[in-house]
């Protein structure tokens, strides 16, 4: 491959870092970082933008950073500082020594706004939160100068001096940049730097009552750092001029502020502030819901590392906003899985099936496959005898023409195990089925018949004396509607909740190779899907989430009616 052909396939911000290096203009250095704000859990959209700061850095030899913007004391606990370092390393990135904290930089910070006022450009304002809007101006105005806008460098050190230490109640005053009120990009109409604050800071306490904005902030942090490429979402565009023009009035490192267009998802929300009053509300049961698109909502449904950081290799960066299926992200989920979980029998809905030929009290150990995509993880033995359960939708009494699984009268392989065929059909007073009755061919032990006969059909099944019970919750997506920002006039996102995102089976079974099973674990129940063992699990009582179907066959076999149900 040439240096030109695998450069065509980098996006846009990968080629800009190859020619960064080329021209030299870092001098070769690479440096980026991940800048998440501790107020709230991260999201699969934070996982698109770590992959590709800690991605970039490790391709080219660079480093990343991990660094706390915690200048907005109101929002920020430390809660969300650990689920955030512990969700980052989970996805498998690593950023040694280099954690950082934008409130470590707040007397830096500081000063650099002292370096500012005494340069002239940057004043202390009197006018309240309503004044500055209203003497912003619009896209089709320009604003207004505040009449504070000429007060001396002197009087403005000595004020914003006094701001610091608490002379002035909330809200009075504000530090603003002195750019130009008549700006055809209104955020340099004279931005807000600083605002007073009385709010105890998770990290701070209550030295500071002032804090930074995040547009006055963010650059002096990336630089402090030595950032090289300051990478961010589409809707900073319009602040890059004035991240720049900050450090420029500053005689520090200036990175490149690049932006990208963030991830949205189907069927989910992607908003902190969403996702947050979707736990304020009780309308989730955490950010860890298994629901939820958090990173610890997905690791705990069971998605593994692999197939999210898979997810944002395919998805790529680009510039424009869009919104990628839900069914992507579930076929990277998918494709990792059938290459890494281990294969189990487990029964959702049982359907007990007395066979009534087998000997009483036999029990035979069988082989069956861990993972027929790894041969390497061998096989297991599983126990079976006269009582089983199936699974009641492998039974139909009165089946429709395409439908191969068990009913009266028809033949099917129990995997690993017998030919059997169903004899009768045993119904409680209201009609109800409560047990079949069936036969076993035992010249078909592992599954094939000597003499060369077929069944359509071959399904899960667990000796019931052996099966440990478990209970099985089945999620669906959290939205009815695909794109729930986006609601009707006089509708909250919340309308459109599914009220049968989850399903709780309480009588489900699981073979005994998995009795041991721990928290996170994950397999693929034959036939059923891919699960992994919640926390809520406790000695004695396993729980699983099934954190994805396999192939939807079921609903394509209903879209097309030639098909058949086997
Ligand atoms: P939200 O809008 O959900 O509150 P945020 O941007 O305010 O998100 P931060 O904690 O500031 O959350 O985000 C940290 C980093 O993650 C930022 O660089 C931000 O651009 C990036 N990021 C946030 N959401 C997405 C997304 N949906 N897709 C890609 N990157 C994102
Ligand atoms: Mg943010």
């Amino acid at each position: 491959m040439t240096e030109n052909n695998s450069e065509q396939r980098l996006d846009f911000i990968r080629q800009m870092v190859v020619e960064d290096n080329k021209s030299g203009k870092w001098k070769g250095r690479v440096a980026t970082r991940f800048p998440p704000e501790p107020n709230g859990y991260l999201h699969i959209g934070h996982a698109k933008s770590i992959c590709l700061n800690f991605g970039i850095a490790s391709e080219f030899g660079g480093t990343c950073n991990l660094r706390f913007d915690d200048t907005n004391p109101e929002k920020e606990e430390q809660e969300y500082v650990d689920s955030i370092t512990d969700n980052v390393k989970w996805l498998g990135w690593d950023w040694q020594d280099r954690l950082y904290f934008a409130s470590d930089y707040f007397q830096q910070m500081y000063d650099f706004a002292v370096h500012i006022i005494e340069s002239g450009k940057a004043y202390v304002c009197d006018q309240t939160a309503d004044q500055v809007r209203e003497y912003r101006g619009t896209l089709t105005q320009p604003g207004k100068n505040s009449p504070f806008r000429n007060r001396s460098i002197e009087e403005n050190i000595d004020l914003f001096e006094r701001m610091r230490k608490g002379e002035f109640a909330d809200g009075t005053k504000t530090l603003r940049a002195k750019i130009d009120m008549a700006h055809p990009n209104l955020n340099l109409r004279d931005p807000i730097m600083y605002r007073i604050l009385r709010a105890t800071h998770h990290r701070t306490g209550d030295t500071w009552c002032i804090y930074p904005t995040y547009d006055w902030a963010h650059g002096l942090e990336d630089s402090i750092e030595g950032i090289t490429h300051s990478i961010c979402t589409l809707e900073f565009e319009n602040h890059r001029p004035l991240y720049d023009w900050f450090i420029d009035q500053l005689p520090i490192h200036h990175p490149q502020q690049i932006e990208f267009a963030r991830l949205n998802l189907t069927y989910t929300v992607m908003s902190k502030r969403k996702l947050l009053q979707l736990v304020e509300q009780n309308l989730v049961k955490g950010w860890d819901d298994p629901r939820m698109p958090t990173i610890s909502g997905m690791r705990r449904r069971g998605y593994s590392p692999e197939s999210i950081r898979n997810f944002c290799t395919l998805i790529g960066i680009n510039k424009f906003n869009s919104t990628i299926d839900i069914a992507l992200l579930e076929h990277c989920l998918r494709e990792d899985l059938n290459k890494t979980s281990s294969r189990v029998m487990a029964v959702i809905n049982p359907l007990k099936v007395v066979i009534d030929n087998y000997p009483d009290d036999q029990t035979e150990m069988l082989d069956a496959v861990n993972n027929p995509e790894d041969p390497s993880a061998g096989i297991r033995k599983v126990p079976f005898s006269k009582v089983l359960y199936i699974e009641q939708d492998d039974f139909m009494e009165n089946p429709p023409k395409k439908f191969f699984r068990l009913s009266p009268g028809r033949e099917v392989r129990l995997r690993y195990a017998y030919f059997i065929t169903c004899t009768n059909v045993v119904k409680d007073s209201a009609g109800k089925i409560t047990e079949l009755h069936c036969t076993y061919d035992p010249a078909t032990r592992g599954g094939d018949a000597p003499d060369g006969r077929k069944v359509k059909s071959t399904i899960h099944w667990l000796s019931a004396k052996d099966a440990i019970k478990a209970e099985v919750r089945l999620y669906d997506h959290l939205f009815t509607s695909a794109n729930p920002d986006d609601v009707p006039e006089g509708k909250k996102f919340t309308d459109f909740l599914n009220p049968d995102s989850l399903k709780t089976l309480d009588n489900c079974f699981i073979e005994p190779s998995i009795a041991n099973a721990k928290p996170l674990n994950r397999f693929q129940f034959e036939r059923l899907g891919y699960f992994s063992v919640d926390i809520d699990s406790r000695p004695g009582k396993l729980v699983f989430n099934r954190t994805t179907t396999l192939k939807d066959s079921w609903a394509k076999i209903q879209q097309k009616p030639t098909a058949d149900l086997i």
